[in-house]
């Protein structure tokens, strides 16, 4: 049976994890990173994903996306600001779709994360030596289901069956309960690289309700490096008399360097900004922990909302949370602790890497999914109320905010003209009172009714929110009792014949991916034994006959020419080359420094 596997597909770093029988882990590549920066970059034969995308933001900016998170399911008219200093350039595909340009390519959102979920997939795949076609998925609690929808999509075109889509600080609550063993009422606290989310959870006997959850889907520590990337550029525009603000190398390098004095700020009480200028300047800055905390600390107090609403709605108050959980890299900031202990009047936990708990709980929820474990049960809930539009664009609720999940809930409808033959329904999905300040989730029309007197029909809908959080509407036409299929057009616009139609592309791309992919592998291959050979060559050249010496070097020459083309077997072919040629020389190596006759030891495996 093949594994299910559990997907924490971040802002800005994406993990898999599985369950290693009862323990869940995550997997790491053959360097031992398990993070796959959430990074792509494109060049003129292949995507490129993760920590070799990452290396590509300050050298290929226009071509390199990073924080698509930020993007899934929301038209350009939701990112506004939060974007002004995206490297690549956004448009609308079509309207609630946003598409991102990268060179050539256009690509929306769900194709994008689609890419960083091939490279988990394979990575997973890789790990477990066989083929992963099912996971779940988390995602911020405070996702609506346009961005629930694209993750969905996503998972699809990566070629994944995703069988949940999980809440993050759900999530990590799972991981908590079966490692730790937490019961009671505990509070997660998870603010990562673009979201805020808090989530209030009672866990008793492996049962984990969901009490309420709430947040923002516009706030987390990018918004802390654009602060401080902001008042850098103010700074080198006063000393410097630069205005850096349309350089995309430059925005960059400056995110770049404010996010890891950000970071070091959260072990130290000082460091420096260091950011070499294209003029052959150096703006040099000492930036002091609390200088970072008072450029930000409105952000943070931001979360200080959502908290006390999330309390509100479950009707406790600080007193009555057992445990505060954090999760997410954000959370490791001084300041973010000090202010979820003010909410919350009590130190909050940390045991499990903040980084990695989201990941460890998917892989959790994957294993209840497939059977595995059996005495733990999640009952989350939705984060956002459904309801419809009314006459005058008010917002009529059906299924509130924070009802467990699945639910469902029924709305009879009828005609306002003789004759009508069809009736519009328009679903929104918020919190607000007018339907223009919410979100269209989709419109539907039941049509071919028979032509009757106003308010003679009655059609009964059936709005359902699955377990992933997503919408699912039926409707049934209660004098003639059919059922009728009623169409729906998401407001979030990716249609199915769109997904299908990336999904194939995506294959057409495969082939031309793995070839680059492999060249790549190829290439960093060569180049450590190419370092390995011309060290060891030099400490070995009083060993071994000037002959033997210009046969390895013709072997390096000949690797390095192979390098520059694009055929990885080729490249391969000559790595074996000039492993075997150096086996001697390996040998006299060993001989003369350990003193101990190791035989058809290759250099490559020298210490
Ligand atoms: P996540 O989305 O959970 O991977 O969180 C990533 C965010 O956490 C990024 O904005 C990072 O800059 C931030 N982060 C990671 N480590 C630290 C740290 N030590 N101090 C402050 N922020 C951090």
């Amino acid at each position: 049976m093949s594994t299910i596997v559990g997907i924490d597909l971040g802002t800005t770093n994406s993990l898999v994890a599985y369950m290693d029988g009862k323990e869940p882990k995550v997997i790491a590549d053959r360097e031992g990173r398990t993070l796959v920066p959430s990074v792509i970059s494109v060049d003129d034969q292949s995507w490129i994903v993760g920590e070799q995308a990452r290396q590509r933001l300050i050298t290929h900016p226009k071509t390199t996306v990073y924080s698509v998170k930020r993007l899934m399911g929301k038209g350009l008219a939701d990112v506004g600001e939060e974007c002004k200093y995206f490297p690549v350039f956004l448009s609308e595909k079509q309207p609630g779709v946003i598409q991102v340009e990268m060179g050539k390519y256009r690509l929306t959102p769900p194709e994008l994360s689609a890419l960083i979920l091939k490279e988990v997939k394979q990575r997973a795949e890789e790990f477990l030596g066989s083929a992963v076609t099912q996971a779940v998925v988390t995602v911020p609690a405070y996702f609506n289901d346009s961005q629930r929808q694209a993750t969905k999509d996503a998972g699809r075109i990566a070629g994944l069956d995703v069988l949940r889509i999980v809440n993050e600080p759900t999530a990590a609550c799972l991981a908590y309960g079966l490692q730790k063993k937490k019961q009671g009422v505990i509070a997660v606290y998870d603010l990562g690289g673009g979201t805020f989310d808090i989530s209030i959870l009672k866990v008793k006997e492996g049962i984990f309700e969901v009490l309420s959850t709430n947040g923002n889907t516009h706030l987390g520590g990018d918004d802390l490096d654009q602060r401080l990337m902001e008042w850098v550029l103010r700074e080198i525009e006063q000393e410097f008399g630069l205005d850096l603000q349309k350089n995309a190398e430059s925005i960059q390098q400056i995110r770049l360097e404010v996010e890891k004095a950000k970071r070091r700020l959260s072990g130290e009480d000082l460091t420096e900004i260091v950011i070499p200028i294209k003029t052959g300047a150096v703006y040099r800055r000492p930036l002091k922990r609390v200088e970072l905390e008072s450029l930000v600390n409105d952000l943070i107090d931001l979360t200080i909302g959502p908290c006390r609403q999330a309390l509100g709605d479950a009707h406790l108050s600080p007193q009555d949370i057992d445990e505060v959980v954090l999760v997410g890299g954000s959370t490791r900031m001084p300041l973010v602790r000090r202010t979820v202990q003010e909410i919350f009047h009590q130190e909050p936990h940390c045991e499990i890497n903040p980084d990695e708990v989201v990941a460890l709980g998917a892989a959790v929820q994957a294993d209840i999914l497939a059977g595995g474990i059996q005495n733990m049960l999640l009952l989350d809930v939705t984060p956002l109320s459904l309801g419809i539009e009314t006459m005058g664009g008010g917002m009529s609720v059906l299924i509130p905010r924070n009802s467990t999940l699945p639910t469902n809930a029924k709305e009879l409808f009828t005609t306002f003209a003789d004759g009508q033959r069809s009736v519009d329904i328009h679903v929104y999905q918020g919190e607000r009172e007018l339907v223009k300040d919410n979100r269209s989730l989709s419109k539907f029309q039941f049509r071919d009714l028979d032509p009757l007197p106003a308010g003679m029909p009655r059609i009964e809908v059936n709005f359902t929110i699955d377990a992933n959080g997503i919408l699912q509407v039926g409707a049934k036409d209660l004098r003639s009792g059919k059922e009728q299929s009623v169409e729906v057009k998401p407001s979030y616009g990716l249609s199915d014949e769109d997904v299908t139609r990336m999904i194939e592309e995506s294959f057409t791309f495969a082939k031309s991916d793995m070839d680059a992919r492999s060249l790549i592998e190829a290439r960093n291959e060569a180049a450590t034994i190419l370092r390995h050979t011309e060290r060891a060559l030099k400490q070995g050249e009083p060993l071994i006959e000037p002959e033997e010496r210009n046969r390895i070097q013709e072997q390096i020459t000949a690797l390095k020419k192979a390098m520059e083309g694009d055929n990885h077997r080729l490249i391969r072919e000559w790595i074996d080359q000039l492993d075997k040629a150096t086996i001697h020389l390996a040998e006299r190596l060993m001989d003369s420094t350990l003193q101990i006759g190791l035989k058809d030891k290759k250099l490559s495996e020298l210490p």
